[in-house]
């Protein structure tokens, strides 16, 4: 069972991976070779600027983590009210603690709770809530992921060692450039009384997709 929505627009902006692959002369991947050739053509053009290029890759590599997100997460495990907000305008509620995506870039917090457990994935291509998690790991992007993520959303969790009951119901959710996903996974028992930074350390990036459990530390 899973959410699509109706018009699934792409701004293209980002990796489509269209399922061919062609040989270069040169150590580039193909995605690698079209992005170097439209980064040069826009150079040339003086449309971009390859330093401010550099500084946004920079920053989503280096300053812009999942961290972002585990705090929003920690934060809706401690305050109710934060939670309620988040729930009813994520886009707001996350912006509130100063973590913004790009013009037009809307967030939806979907919550696990004892019956539903919720997987984000990117079916056309790799949207990624970049504010809140930084950049999307390799697999997030794979087509092997992206289609599977559908179609057998369980055997997919089993692989990254989520097992869950029967009687658990699993959400998935298709991202799009304007709509984007933060999973809020349950509070791991156990950490009563822990302050937001102690929280904050128990929920991976993958936690935050859905194909881990708060709690369980994921290499990244
Ligand atoms: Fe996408």
């Amino acid at each position: 069972m899973h959410d699509h929505d109706d018009d699934h627009q792409h701004d293209h902006d980002h990796g489509h991976d269209h399922g061919h692959h062609h040989d270069h002369d040169n150590h580039y991947s193909d995605m690698q070779a079209r992005v170097k050739a439209l980064e040069t053509l826009l150079t040339e053009k003086g449309l971009i600027d390859p330093v401010a290029i550099d500084a946004i890759v920079e920053t989503y590599e280096t300053k812009v983590g999942p961290r972002n997100g585990a705090r929003v997460v920690a934060k809706a495990w401690s305050d109710p009210d934060f939670a309620e907000w988040l729930k009813r305008d994520a886009t707001a509620a996350i912006a509130s603690l100063g973590y913004t995506g790009r013009q037009g870039e809307h967030m939806r917090a979907v919550f696990n709770t004892s019956d539903t457990h919720n997987l984000v994935v990117c079916t056309l291509c790799s949207c990624y809530p970049w504010s809140v998690l930084g950049l999307p790991p390799v697999w997030y992007k794979a087509p092997a992921y992206r289609s599977r993520a559908v179609i057998d959303p369980r055997g997919v969790l089993a692989e990254f060692g989520v097992t869950l009951p029967e009687s658990k119901k699993v959400r998935v959710w298709d991202s799009t450039a304007e709509l984007r996903y933060l999973v809020i996974p349950e509070r791991p028992e156990g950490t009563e009384g822990m302050g937001e930074e102690a929280l904050a350390d128990l929920v991976s990036r993958d936690a935050m997709i859905g194909t881990a459990a708060a709690g369980t530390r994921v290499p990244t």
